[in-house]
């Protein structure tokens, strides 16, 4: 199976410059040849990656370019492919352009055959890549496999290499283990349909004021292009990175814990949240004068829940595991015994006390239930041969998880 490896480099100034440089162009690439293709498509034409890729290649002869001609031919050609499929994607017009300030430096090094790669000591290893050289990472994990390519990206002033490895192990039959439903719990992290809490303090009480008091000052620093804007916003996103590290750490636990014990990992499909919402106002709500806790909470877990997820789908593979990604409307305000939808239901924020039978449980234990539920709906659904994409009712990214894959 393929997985992703991705380690902390230790890049010397001049590696760290030429890095820098690697990015400029490819940001360069990708801003012309997106701006090309556009032009191509208000005459109503086309432009191929093909031929994009031709033209590159002679610019670099070009005098003019020669800080093309610097870079690695294949990052930048690499560029060019991104650009065709998600032009392909999303449409040529809604492909964003890179500014130099919001996106970071990252460039990919995809002819395995080209990269070495070695450990030096317990502690640290080396890659060869092309007209870099060596670059040294800390070596904190094996990379268990063969190397099918190599990514170099800057995060909040750090640099990392992510390797992407074929480990040769097969994927995994599906197990008979017990199904679960997970909800972002209000008053914990994570809250699952068998009563289980999970959560971690990610961010501390002084590292939110200090966010806070950041923010505020960035929005008080008007000049863009004023140097303590610009050291503001570094210690903002250092902050920032800090943060989301600890909530990586926290999902892949969570994510291990839930896999190892678990064949089907029923998840609310935020993406379908957000449309709700966006349609309807907030339609769960926890209501204005909730304690900051559980604000936070829902706001972290609604932050990181995108990388929990794509981390529990990735773990899930080596353990025979399922993840469906559930249609999440109501699932907080439906009885789970006797199915009856009222707000009012919501006694509070911990506790769910049906209007209708009287049926008492944690909040979020009640709609984690209810997400595990409607997760065997739509597997057993999808497990009857050509289940239809439109009609189980969860929406667009129903195309994205391939049913099929809920049927193996
Ligand atoms: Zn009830």
């Amino acid at each position: 199976m393929l997985t992703g490896r991705r380690f902390l480099l230790s890049l010397t100034p001049e590696q760290v410059a030429y890095a820098e440089k690697i990015g400029a162009a490819c940001r360069a690439v990708w801003n012309t040849g997106l701006e090309q293709r556009r032009e191509y498509r208000r005459r109503g034409a086309v432009i191929c990656y093909e031929e994009q890729a031709r033209q590159m290649a002679a610019a670099k002869k070009d005098p003019a370019c020669e800080w093309l001609a610097d870079a690695p031919a294949q990052t930048l050609q690499q560029v060019l492919r991104d650009l065709e499929r998600t032009c392909k994607e999303h449409g040529t017009w809604k492909v964003h352009w890179r500014s130099k300030s919001r996106s970071a430096p990252s460039f990919r090094f995809p002819e395995p055959k080209s990269l070495a790669v070695r450990r030096l000591n317990r502690r640290w290893g080396e890659a060869k890549l092309p007209k870099f050289g060596w670059v040294r990472f800390r070596w904190t994990r094996a990379i268990g496999g063969m190397i099918r390519n190599a990514t170099v990206t800057r995060d909040a002033g750090r640099w990392y290499i992510s390797f992407c490895v074929e480990d040769g192990v097969v994927e995994v039959a599906p197990n008979e283990k017990p199904a679960v439903g997970v909800d972002r719990g209000v008053r914990v992290a994570l809250a699952t349909s068998e009563g289980q809490m999970l959560d971690r303090q990610t961010v501390t009480g002084g590292e939110a004021k200090r966010l806070r008091r950041l923010q505020k000052q960035l929005s008080r620093r008007k000049n863009k292009r004023s140097r303590r804007r610009k050291t503001t916003r570094s210690r903002f996103a250092t902050l920032n990175a800090r943060i989301r590290r600890r909530r990586a750490d926290f999902n892949v636990q969570s994510a291990v814990n839930l896999v190892r014990n678990h064949g089907l990992i029923a998840v609310e499909d935020l993406k379908i949240d957000n449309m709700l919402r966006s349609a309807k106002g907030t339609l769960e709500a926890p209501g204005k004068n909730v304690r900051a806790k559980s604000a936070l909470n829902r706001a972290i877990m609604s932050k990181g829940w995108g990388g929990f997820v794509r981390k529990l789908e990735d773990l899930a593979r080596y353990h025979g595991a399922t993840v469906v990604k559930v249609n999440p409307a109501f699932t907080s305000q439906t009885c789970y015994v006797c199915k009856h939808v009222a707000r009012e239901s919501r006694e509070s924020q911990a506790v769910f006390r049906c209007v209708a039978c009287g049926h008492q449980d944690n909040a979020d234990v009640n709609a984690a239930k209810n997400i595990r539920e409607r997760g065997i709906e739509l597997a057993s659904a999808a497990g009857h041969a050509v289940a239809g994409r439109g009609d189980l009712g969860i929406g667009r990214s129903a195309k994205r998880q391939p049913l099929a894959r809920i049927a193996a």
